[in-house]
């Protein structure tokens, strides 16, 4: 952290990732910091012929990194190596539609990652778009990196290393709460702020919700003022204060 941080790093921060310039000169600053230790730690790998460069490193980083603002926390400690694919990309797999019956496919995948892989994927891609609009509630590094901190406290369960039992309790009565109002408007078609992926399980209802945190975060203060309360305490960060999304029409 005691280095300065490079000039070429901070150009390609803000030429890619949007929100940057709408944090507070301190949390640019600790951004930053954070930045340095999580390149240092982190390994990265291209995939199908995409060249790691520092603007696939940096712009990944400083993503991530807003995750860990305000914070006294490790850096992602599951995480050791991301692969970065050029862009979205299929995976075969099977997935239940009910408890009984299984469907196999193809599926369009723009990252994954899992509590005992050590790694993480991320289509490149995506990471772009992601970080270019900070508002449209969709961010594949928020989404994979929330996972990973799910996993700090070794299950994947969509609750992340709380500090207190009575956070713990406050934080599991929300939380089942608006999963079980996502998956009754899912069953219905009502349209959600939440991306309905979420209603998948909790530890997908936690991911999504971060990226709304993060990307709508005013919509989600008015429409779920619990989940958003829940949310602000953990990260420690109220990002009404530096959205972009009031500043959009509609
Ligand atoms: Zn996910």
């Amino acid at each position: 952290m005691a280095r300065p941080f490079p000039s070429e790093w901070l150009k390609i921060i803000r030429r890619n990732v949007a929100f940057f310039v709408r944090l507070s000169a301190k949390d640019q600053t600790e951004l930053l910091n954070r930045v340095h230790v999580f390149l240092a730690e982190k390994g990265f790998e291209g995939c199908a012929g995409l060249q790691i460069t520092d603007e696939v490193r940096v712009t990944i980083a400083a993503q991530a990194c807003l995750l860990l603002l305000h914070r006294k926390t490790d850096y992602f400690p599951r995480l050791l190596t991301i692969l970065v694919y050029p862009s979205t990309y299929w995976v075969h797999e099977q997935r239940p539609v009910t408890a009984e019956i299984w469907e196999e496919g193809k599926t369009h995948r723009s990252g994954e990652t899992a509590r005992t892989m050590g790694s993480m994927v991320l289509a490149w891609d995506a990471v772009k778009s992601g970080a270019a609009d900070p508002s449209d509630g969709k961010n594949v590094v928020l989404h994979e990196f929330a996972h990973q901190l799910d996993y700090e406290n070794f299950v994947a369960d969509g609750t992340p290393a709380l500090d207190t039992r009575k956070q713990q309790l406050s934080w599991q009565k929300v939380m089942r709460t608006e999963f079980a109002s996502l998956r009754a408007a899912e069953a219905t078609g009502i349209p959600t702020l939440l991306d309905t992926y979420g209603a998948t399980n909790a530890a997908e209802f936690f991911a999504v919700s971060t990226e709304a945190f993060f990307e709508r975060p005013v919509m989600l203060r008015a429409q779920h003022p619990r989940l958003y309360s829940e949310m602000r305490q953990y990260f420690q960060q109220d990002p009404v204060e530096f959205s972009a999304e009031r500043t959009k029409p509609g």
